[in-house]
């Protein structure tokens, strides 16, 4: 079955009982044990999670997917697979939250990390010690939109015996398939593309492996980070537009990322789609489409604030891939956390914006860009 074909209906057949085409929301928190013994308690399994555990896990050519509350909730139930004196590499453009987990939250629990740029294999390679046992990856990276070579990372991840993880929300099960690259967990924060609609939070992690999903279902339970029926109903509603929504969200960020790099107040534009972006060859490899995240640098950065307030379509917010467009200021609002040495050096600049390009008609977002800019 094709990609647009599965988000439609895996995990979404009729109902079998009553025929019910759309997947019933189970809002209940236990089961009665007299009529059946597969539900237990709703922490652990809900019919309504369950159809969308199969969504996602057919979507990334998966055997198994677990949900989540929150994209940090399937990584922090993820980063138990690590225990005291382990130690994992990390992408050093990573999600603001990824840094906080392992730098403010994991390092109290014995737990250390080193950053990298995933785009340097030898790097990558010296950065393994002998208790390392997880590799972290982002491709494209958030916010620089740095393409790195899954097929290859993951390759020195198995010759260290770690497991490699790839954080694939920014691409989108649409566009990129980490698990057939030979990456061992894929995590999502569905909340983004996957819901679409910016209505909801929720994150997934999605594998091959029976080992990895016996101890995750067991976190999953244990923790108890669970996302409720409702959103999981309503992040299978997202799913059966994915397809779609992806190939415009991609062509409006092709048609944004032309339009910026002409433009005079901007320095420099991040996306993969360009033919002449660092990340591009890799991107063509391992991507069916580009995106709809890109980044760039305006040139005055005092300017930055003022120009984004004078945006009246686009707007002002953290969080992406919904189908309205986004936009945002990494420096003050989603890297806030990151210290200012740190976030020079990986090249998070103060006049960095970063776009996440909607659904609307790409002329009226070129002509509300346009009128800020100028
Ligand atoms: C948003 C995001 C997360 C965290 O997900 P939440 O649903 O906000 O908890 C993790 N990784 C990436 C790349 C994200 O964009």
């Amino acid at each position: 079955m094709h990609f647009a074909t599965k988000a439609i209906h895996a995990g979404q057949e009729p109902d079998p009982r009553t025929g019910a085409v759309t997947p019933p929301i189970y809002m209940t928190s236990t089961y009665s044990q007299k009529v059946q013994h597969d539900y237990v308690y709703g922490r652990g399994d809900n019919p309504t999670r369950d159809a969308l555990q199969q969504s996602l896990a057919a979507l990334e050519e998966g055997q198994q997917a677990l949900c989540f509350s929150s994209g940090m909730g399937a990584i922090t139930t993820a980063l138990t697979l690590l225990k005291k004196g382990d130690h994992a590499v990390v992408t050093d453009d990573c999600y603001g939250g990824v840094y906080r987990i392992f730098t403010r939250i994991m390092s109290g629990y014995g737990v250390e990390s080193t950053f990298v740029d995933l785009r340097d294999l030898v790097d990558v390679e010296d950065a393994f010690r002998p208790e390392t046992k997880m590799l972290w990856m982002e491709s494209p990276t958030n916010p620089l939109m740095k393409v790195a070579d899954l097929r290859e990372l993951a390759v020195i991840s198995k010759a260290h015996d770690a497991v490699s993880v790839c954080d694939n929300t920014f691409a989108s099960p649409a566009l990129q398939n980490p698990l057939g690259l030979g990456v061992d967990l894929v995590v999502h924060s569905t909340t983004k593309y996957l819901g679409g609609h910016a209505d909801l939070l929720g994150g997934a992690l999605i594998m091959n492996r029976g080992d990895l999903y016996e101890k995750l279902k067991f976190a999953q339970n244990a923790l108890g980070a669970v996302p409720s029926p409702f959103d999981c109903w309503l992040t299978l509603r997202g799913i059966k537009t994915l397809a779609i929504r992806m190939e415009r969200h991609s062509a409006n960020a092709q048609a944004m990322a032309r339009f910026l790099g002409g433009h005079k107040a901007v320095s420099a534009v991040h996306y993969p789609g360009l033919p002449d972006d660092p990340g591009h060859r890799t991107a063509k490899k391992q991507m069916r489409g580009f995106g709809g995240m890109l980044s760039f640098e305006l040139r005055d950065s005092a300017k930055v604030a003022d120009r984004l307030r004078k945006l009246e379509i686009i707007i002002l917010a953290e969080s992406l891939g919904g189908v309205e467009s986004l936009i945002e200021h990494p420096a003050t609002m989603t890297h806030s956390s990151v210290p200012k040495e740190q976030r020079q050096a990986q090249g998070i600049t103060d006049g960095l914006v970063r776009f996440s390009v909607g659904l609307e008609d790409p002329q009226d977002l070129q002509d509300d860009l346009g009128r800020a800019l100028a």
